[in-house]
C-alpha cells in the first residue's frame, strides 16, 4: 500500500503557474473529494480542466495531468495540478489534498518511488539532482545522459560477464559429472577478470572526468604577498563576472570566487601566506591557506616573472613541490627576468595559463558527451569492484580453490548491484539455468 503523497513542485514563488504533484493508491479518490469533474472513471493518461473545491467554496482553476499506474514517473497512480502560481493558493491546495487524505511528502519521495517500483535505477535517480543542480550546460547534458538510463547500461556488459563467470565456476563445483560444460580453470578465470578490470579502468577514468565537469575543480592560488594573487582571481573572474566572496574570519584570510571557462567550472581559492608566524590571527589564515592547499585538485604557485626569486619564493614552491603544482610568473607586462609560464594578470592576458589548466584537467572533447558515472559514491563502488576483481586474479594466479575465487567475483558483483541499487543478493541459482542446460 503506498500512501498518497502530495508536494509544491515548483518553486515557492509567485509566478504564473504552480504545479502541485500527487502520487499514491488513492490519488484519484483524494483528488476526486475536492474536485468538481468524476475524475475516478477516467482509466487512461489524461489532461482536464477543472476546479479545486473544499466545502463547497472555489479556491482555484487548475489543469490536471491524471496519469494511471504504471504510465507515470513514479509507477503509481498520479496527478499533477497546474495551478496559478500564487503561494497561498499552493498552500491552501495542498492542505486541502491532506485534509481530504493525502500526506506531505518527505524529501525526495516521489523519485524514490519511481525507484521502488523501478522505473528508474539509483544512478538516473542521482541524475535527477544532477540536472537540477548543474551550473553548466556541459553538466546538464551530461546529467541528462545518465537520467535516460544511458550510464546505468555501461554496467550491464560488466554485470553479465561476471555473472556468467560465477555461473561456470558454480556449475564447475555443483555438476562436476557434466562433461559437455566448459571447466572454469585458472586461465579462463583470469583472461576474463583482466578482460573486465580493463573496462572497469575505463569507467573509473571517465567517471573521474564527469565528475570535474559536474563538480568543478578547486585551485588553490598561492604565492608570496604582491607576486598579483588577488589580480589573478579578480582576471579569472572577469571571464563570468562571477561572485567574490570573502570566508568570514580573520582579514589574512582564503578569498574565494567561482567562475566558468568553456563549460568547466573553476572553484579559485586566493589563500594567504603559508609562511610560519607567530602571530595568532595570521597563524589561523596560514592553517586554512595549508587545508586549502592539501584539498585542492591544482595548485597554482604565482610568482614576480619581474623579479628574481627570493627565499620565499624558494619555501613556497618546496613546500607546495609534492602537489604537483602549475608554476606561473606574472607581471609579464614588465621586465620579465623569467622563463616558463608567464601570465599579465593586470592586463587580463591569462591565456596560457587558462590552457595549462585545461591541460592539466585532462577533458577532451569526447568527455562533455560521453555516458559516465560521475559522483563519489559510483566512482567508490566501481574502485571495490575493481579491488574484489583483483583480489580474484591474485587468487586464481596463487592457485587457491575456486570456491574462493567466487567469493571475490560476488564481491564484485555486489558492488556493481549496489551502483544500481539493486538488490544485493544475487540470484546465482537463476543465472545458472538460465544459461546452461543443467538438470535438463
Ligand atoms: P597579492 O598580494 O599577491 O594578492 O597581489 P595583488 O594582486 O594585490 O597585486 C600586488 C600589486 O601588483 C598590485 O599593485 C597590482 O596592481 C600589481 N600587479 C598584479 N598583477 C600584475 C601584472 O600582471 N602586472 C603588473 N605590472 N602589475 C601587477
Amino acid at each position: 500500500m503506498f500512501e498518497t503523497i502530495v508536494a509544491l513542485a515548483t518553486a515557492p514563488i509567485k509566478s504564473a503557474l504552480s504545479i502541485i504533484r500527487l502520487s499514491g493508491d488513492d490519488v484519484f479518490d483524494v483528488v476526486s473529494r475536492c474536485c468538481d469533474k468524476d475524475i475516478k472513471s477516467i482509466k487512461e493518461r489524461t489532461i482536464i480542466y477543472t476546479s479545486i473545491i473544499d466545502e463547497n467554496k472555489k479556491i482555484d482553476d487548475v489543469v490536471m495531468l491524471l496519469y494511471r499506474a504504471p504510465k507515470s514517473f513514479t509507477g503509481e497512480d498520479s496527478i499533477e495540478i497546474i495551478c496559478h502560481g500564487s503561494p497561498l493558493i499552493c498552500k491552501q491546495i495542498i492542505e486541502t489534498c491532506i485534509k481530504y487524505g493525502a500526506r506531505m511528502a518527505t524529501n525526495g519521495e516521489f523519485s524514490s518511488r519511481a525507484y521502488m517500483h523501478n522505473k528508474i535505477d539509483l544512478v538516473q535517480a542521482e541524475a535527477i539532482n544532477d540536472v537540477i543542480n548543474a551550473t553548466t550546460k556541459e553538466a546538464k547534458d551530461l546529467s541528462l545522459l545518465s537520467l535516460d538510463g544511458q550510464t546505468s547500461s555501461l554496467l550491464q556488459p560488466i554485470k553479465t560477464k561476471i555473472a556468467d563467470i560465477l555461473s561456470l565456476i558454480e556449475v564447475n563445483i555443483d555438476y562436476p559429472e557434466y562433461e559437455d560444460i566448459e571447466v572454469a580453470n585458472k586461465e579462463t578465470i583470469i583472461k576474463v577478470v583482466d578482460e573486465l578490470i580493463k573496462e572497469i579502468d575505463v569507467l573509473i577514468d571517465d567517471g573521474k572526468k564527469a565528475k570535474i565537469i559536474n563538480e568543478g575543480i578547486k585551485i588553490a592560488i598561492v604565492g608570496k604577498p604582491n607576486v598579483g594573487k588577488s589580480s589573478l582571481l579578480n582576471a579569472f573572474l572577469k571571464e563570468d563576472k562571477a561572485i567574490v566572496t570573502e570566508i568570514a574570519g580573520t582579514t589574512r584570510d582564503v578569498v574565494e570566487g567561482q567562475t566558468s571557462i568553456d563549460g568547466l567550472v573553476l572553484h579559485l581559492f586566493d589563500t594567504a601566506g603559508i609562511h610560519d608566524s607567530t602571530d595568532k590571527i595570521e597563524a589561523i589564515g596560514i592553517e586554512k591557506s595549508k587545508k586549502t592547499i592539501k584539498e585542492a585538485d591544482i595548485v597554482l604557485v604565482v610568482l614576480d616573472g619581474s623579479n628574481k626569486l627570493d627565499e620565499e619564493d624558494k619555501e613556497i614552491l618546496e613546500y607546495t613541490k609534492e602537489y604537483n603544482p602549475i608554476v606561473v610568473y606574472n607581471k609579464s607586462d614588465l621586465n620579465n627576468k623569467n622563463n616558463g609560464l608567464s601570465i599579465s594578470a593586470l592586463n587580463g592576458d591569462i591565456e596560457p595559463l587558462i590552457s595549462v589548466i585545461k591541460e592539466h584537467v585532462g577533458l577532451d572533447e569526447k568527455a562533455f558527451s560521453k555516458p559516465a558515472l560521475n559522483n563519489a559514491r559510483q566512482i567508490g563502488l566501481l574502485t571495490k569492484a575493481r579491488e574484489s576483481l583483483i583480489n580474484a586474479k591474485n587468487d586464481a594466479s596463487n592457485d587457491l580453490t575456486v570456491d574462493l575465487i567466487a567469493t571475490s567475483l560476488y564481491d564484485a558483483y555486489t558492488a556493481i548491484l549496489q551502483i544500481l541499487g539493486e538488490g544485493n543478493q544475487i540470484d546465482i541459482a537463476k543465472e545458472i539455468f538460465s544459461r546452461f542446460c543443467v538438470g535438463k
